[in-house]
């Protein structure tokens, strides 16, 4: 969901009453790209979703998937064609309630013509009815799809939603979502936001879950399988929904230690970052086989694996942490990756502090020490990494050292002034690497520029001079800090 603030309801009205119908000469089809700098093929032109509702049936034992997805969306174009992106088998597709021609095209696209061209400015529906077996689906090289022993999960970056709903799959397009997912009696559907309601028919329970706040496709999220589920509030009263696969071995107790503190993690974060911008919260963890965790939205996906040397609250403080910097305010392309890592990992910083296993300033120090000069570390720049080193260490590590160094320069008080602000300032909507410095520059009144191009943009270490002026320690070998690998442990790969 774009947020178009320049238009006032008049200028709206105005808008709708020039909007002449498009005619087959003047539209043009949407591109099938959103334009992002790092994924060509990702998102698309052309129309922005406002809505999807998908109404899914799912059994464990065979990996099927069917569906229907309703898209609602506006046009940003005179359409005679728009794409979405998705990898399942499709059966019809519906705009404005009539037959539309599609196409499977590339690997993870869906060519839709509807009867008559889309006019700019107007509302449409797409009704898409689909079904395939995910786990077997390969795309871009690889099968985003966990299959657990009792099910299978939707959760990766940046992109997982091409093997569960058609979507408009980049951040720069957030919608509100209903999912609607049936399962075989005693087995349960997790996805974000608010449980609706369950209802149970012909050995099938149905949940029904809602995302009332605007949520990026790859933010989206599904869980099928045997968990046990807590429920708990935070101290202003949400609602937190928890679920741990049954199946967790050695690793449930250290798993419900972690997550089953959410609630109180995200009071702590409200008092840094400012209120939790969502209706409800949690956390879920799968019987899956991979290592990493993912911040989808309201309930973040935990691995297994993040649990296996015991409690492991670092974890859950980062991923929550990501509610305000990733999701709430998203990325305005995948290049931007820092505004989501670095901001995460330093969140884990904070906590380390709090709980006395090593001060943010320890944790720079050590971070600056440990990795010489030589180490290919250095050679990844925060800023803008590339895709082969989007979740590189050095975009988390790194990056949370560029915001010591920026504390460091602007001091505590106008520092915590901006983790406060900039959630507020772009909540629900995208930003840019460049737009946090110019909303530093802004809030501290210093020129920041050369600070960043250090920390972030110079595929090298700065020098001894640069982190003394950065008041890092450069000596060789400062203590590690006990939240150290703790910490480490968490930034393993997300992606494929
Ligand atoms: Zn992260």
């Amino acid at each position: 969901m774009r947020h178009h603030r320049l238009l006032v309801p008049g200028a709206a009205a105005a808008c709708l009453l020039l909007a002449v119908p498009a005619s087959a000469a003047d539209a043009t089809p949407g591109a099938p790209g959103i334009g992002d700098s790092y994924y060509p093929s990702y998102g698309n032109g052309g129309y922005d979703v406002s809505h999807y509702d998908l109404r899914l049936k799912y059994q464990p034992t065979t990996d099927r998937l069917e569906g229907t997805a309703t898209i609602l969306a506006d046009a940003r174009q005179n359409l005679s064609r728009f794409n979405l992106d998705f990898a399942l088998d499709v059966s019809e597709v519906l705009v404005g309630g009539k037959k539309a021609a599609f196409a499977a095209t590339g690997d993870h696209e869906l060519e839709v013509t509807p009867a008559a061209p889309l006019t700019s400015g107007r509302p449409f529906t797409v009704v898409v009815r689909y079904s395939g077996t995910p786990s077997k689906v390969v795309a871009g090289g690889f099968t985003s799809w966990l299959r657990t022993p009792d099910g299978g999960v939707a959760a990766n970056e940046p992109e997982s939603a091409w093997w569960w709903f058609p979507s408009n799959d980049h951040p720069l397009d957030k919608a509100t979502y209903d999912v609607s997912v049936a399962v075989p009696d005693g087995t349960q559907a997790i996805s974000n936001g608010t449980l609706q309601s369950t209802s149970s028919k012909l050995g099938w329970t149905r949940y029904n879950w809602r995302s009332s706040k605007p949520q990026a496709p790859y933010l989206a999220t599904l869980a099928v399988g045997k968990f046990d589920i807590t429920t708990d509030t935070t101290a202003n009263g949400l609602p937190v929904i928890n679920a741990y696969s049954k199946d967790l071995g050695g690793n449930a107790g250290a798993a419900r230690a972690s997550v089953e503190r959410s609630a109180e993690i995200v009071d702590w974060e409200s008092t840094v970052f400012g209120p939790y911008p969502f209706d409800a919260l949690g956390g879920y963890v799968p019987n899956v086989p991979t290592g990493y965790a993912l911040e989808t939205q309201t309930r973040p996906f935990y691995s297994p694996k993040q649990f296996a040397k015991g409690a492991n609250t670092s974890v859950v403080v980062h991923e929550l942490a990501h509610q305000w910097f990733g999701d709430s305010v998203s990325l305005k392309d995948w290049r931007d990756i820092w505004i989501n890592e670095g901001f995460a990992t330093y969140a884990q910083w904070l906590w380390s502090e709090k709980e006395g296993e090593g001060t943010a300033q320890e944790l720079a120090d050590y971070t600056y020490a440990s990795h010489p000069a030589d180490d290919p570390f250095w050679t990844v720049e925060p800023g803008d990494p590339g895709p082969e080193n989007q979740f590189h260490n050095a975009v988390y590590d790194r990056g949370a050292l560029a915001l010591q160094a920026l504390r460091n320069e602007i001091g505590d008080e106008d520092f915590f002034a901006i983790l406060k602000g900039w959630p507020t300032a772009h909540r629900y909507g995208n930003a840019s690497v460049k737009d946090f410095v110019a909303y530093a520059e802004k809030v501290s009144g210093k020129p920041l520029a050369s600070l960043f191009d250090t920390w972030l943009f110079t595929p090298s270490k700065p020098a001894a001079s640069q982190a003394r002026a950065a008041e890092l320690s450069p000596a060789k070998a400062p203590v590690r800090p006990k939240s150290w690998q703790r910490i480490q442990d968490t930034h393993s790969a997300h992606r494929h």
